[in-house]
């Protein structure tokens, strides 16, 4: 029997002014999965078992919660309510900074400007926008957030500098309302609930994009910033983005030398095959989807083919 990994990010509430997941339709999620006859199990003893060619014998799911944000702590009681354990992935200057992540910080100048922007040759980077509603504003910005992403850190920080001189803004506060962190303080008394934390880089850059140096110094700060923040620190390692294109097989190895046991990915595929080899440092996971259809075509379908509807309640 194969295991699905499933990957969150953001929960909607007050401690949360961007998207994020709905807490009544996760609730609904995980109903559905268990009628459906999934268990939910813990990351770490599902990887062990695994990696020791033991595989769980009921379809299985598996949840995690990448980047740290404050708005999963009223999320997880519905986690608790299905006996769903969870692990999260750490952004550890996130946490230590407590400055809203890049791609936040993007959002959040544009959000400030007038209805139109024009970057020209920034950091080898031209991009104009225009936009009449905050939706449209936000999509704009999530094209420019595809164009710097794969770029090395400096040139994305240029990008930013330069909105923020446009706009005019002054610098972050370090609790912007709706996109903090969660507080070190925070994890621990987490953890004695049971959730587990693992590092997900440092600043959370593309480590496909970063050279070998830059690359080691954030898988080997994060790991070691979790393992000095948390008591039982989750020896696993998240990929940030995590798609294929987004870490390289040094990375990989650089997880294994810093002496992590495995790395989760986001490349869409199931989670394992149902037999060894096992490649502990690729270990896939699919993104949540709040709708009960797209959750049903991808979960049952990668755990466990031929899986048929489920029982009516
Ligand atoms: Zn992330």
């Amino acid at each position: 029997m194969r295991w699905v990994s499933l990957c969150f990010h953001r929960f909607a509430g007050p401690a949360n002014a961007g998207p994020g997941e709905d807490l009544v339709a996760i609730d609904d999620s995980l109903q559905w999965l268990r009628r459906c006859g999934f268990v939910f199990a813990d990351l770490e003893s599902t990887v062990r078992a695994a990696l020791q060619g033991r595989f769980p014998d009921r379809p299985t799911v598996v949840v995690t919660i990448d980047d740290g944000f404050a708005d999963l702590i009223p999320a997880l009681p519905v986690f608790g309510r299905h006996g769903c354990p969870v692990s999260v992935f750490l952004a550890t200057d996130f946490l230590d900074r407590r400055a809203p992540l890049w791609w936040d910080q993007l959002q959040l100048l544009l959000a400030e400007a007038p209805g139109a922007v024009r970057l020209q040759e920034v950091a080898g980077i031209s991009w104009s926008a225009r936009w009449d509603s905050a939706e449209e504003r936000v999509r704009q910005g999530e094209v420019l957030i595809e164009m710097i992403k794969r770029r090395p850190e400096p040139a994305r920080l240029t990008v930013i500098d330069a909105l923020a001189g446009i706009v005019g803004a002054a610098p972050f506060s370090s609790e912007t309302t709706g996109y903090a962190p969660l507080r070190w303080d925070d994890v621990r008394a987490l953890e004695r609930e049971g959730v587990r934390f693992g590092p997900h880089t440092h600043t959370h850059p593309i480590l496909a994009a970063l050279d070998h140096a830059q690359a080691k110094y954030e898988v080997d700060t994060s790991w070691a910033r979790v393992r000095e923040e948390v008591r039982q620190p989750l020896s696993i390692f998240a990929y940030p983005d995590g798609t294929p294109w987004s870490f390289r097989q040094r990375d990989c190895d650089l997880v294994r030398a810093a002496g992590l046991e495995a790395a989760v990915t986001m490349d869409g595929r199931w989670a394992l095959p149902a037999a060894p080899p096992v490649d502990p440092f690729r270990l896939g996971r699919i993104g949540y989807q709040a709708r009960i259809a797209d959750l049903q075509a991808s979960v049952l379908r990668l755990a466990v083919p031929g899986y048929g509807d489920p029982a009516k309640p």
